[in-house]
């Protein structure tokens, strides 16, 4: 197999390992032997994946002492205080979520619990108003202690001119794999998840960085945005890119351009209060 280079950063199941100097995001399966898995990758571990029944092995939890952990979940309680959260704050999490009905009150409760959130941007589904109501407790809470993500990312994009937008957020930069089951590489879950893969994991990097789709993907987007000319007139192309309709140019952004705009008017608004005391 091709040696995969060190600016390369590959999501692969369970304990598959990918020659080369590469990062590796691990999807944590269950029966996999997590001390093997930590010894294989070493320190190119970048962080470990893993899904909400996950919770319910304490002992593996306890194997994970002190990793980055990403924890999906879809449940509205991921989580209570007790013995798994104690287990958890040896290791450095952060819950995944979906911005589904609901999405508040999960934010809540493990903010309450001051663990990190990131609300997942990939996926087709959004309610709108339940992502309205998070940017707001995101804004306008006093007390929230911790980043609720993509959300603080945007908002010092938008604040600070920072840099990142949904493509880095959603981790899909231009050198971010997947590579699936079936030694499929491509650009993300939801690339898999619709079929679209830049070729098979031995063909080694640089073939598979020179392959069609990931032609289309480099270059910060410029086809893609080409393609979808919603994209081309939209008022939020500095945070999106394009990111939300380039699986599917059908995909529905509303909900998203919404927070955008929720975002961009609390900058704006922090931005006439410092220019009125300066
Ligand atoms: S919010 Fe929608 S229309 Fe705007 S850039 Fe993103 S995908 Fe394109």
């Amino acid at each position: 197999m091709a040696q995969f280079p060190a600016e390369v950063r590959i999501s692969v199941p369970g304990a598959r390992i990918v020659d080369g100097a590469c990062r590796i995001v691990v999807r944590l399966r269950t029966g996999d032997d997590v001390e093997e898995i930590l010894q294989r990758c070493g320190d190119r571990l970048a962080w470990i994946e893993i899904g909400q029944d996950d919770l319910n092995d304490v002992a593996m939890l306890e194997s994970l002492h002190g990793q980055r952990l990403r924890i999906y979940t879809d449940s509205a309680f991921p989580i209570e205080p007790g013995p798994t959260a104690r287990v958890l704050r040896n290791t450095r999490p952060v819950f995944a979520v979906k911005p589904l009905a609901g999405l508040l009150r999960t934010v809540n409760v493990l903010a309450s619990i001051r663990f990190r959130v990131h609300i997942d941007a990939s996926g087709s589904e959004v309610d709108a108003e339940a992502l309205r109501k998070v940017t707001d407790f995101f804004l306008y809470n006093p007390v929230l202690a911790s980043p609720i993500e993509p959300l603080a990312t945007l908002l010092a994009h938008v604040a600070r001119r920072a840099g990142h937008t949904l493509w880095e957020t959603e981790l899909e930069r231009t050198n971010d794999a997947y590579l699936d089951e079936q030694d499929r590489v491509t650009a993300g879950r939801r690339w898999a998840d619709d079929g679209q893969f830049y070729g098979s994991l031995e063909e080694g990097w640089q073939a598979l960085a020179a392959s069609p789709l990931a032609e289309r993907l480099r270059g910060k987007r410029r086809i893609l945005l080409r393609e979808r000319n919603a994209c081309t007139v939209c008022r939020h192309l500095d945070l999106c890119r394009g990111y939300l309709k380039a699986v599917d140019p059908d995909a529905e952004c509303t909900p998203w351009q919404g927070c955008f705009a929720q975002l961009k008017a609390a900058a704006h608004r922090a931005r006439g209060i410092e220019d009125g005391v300066s």
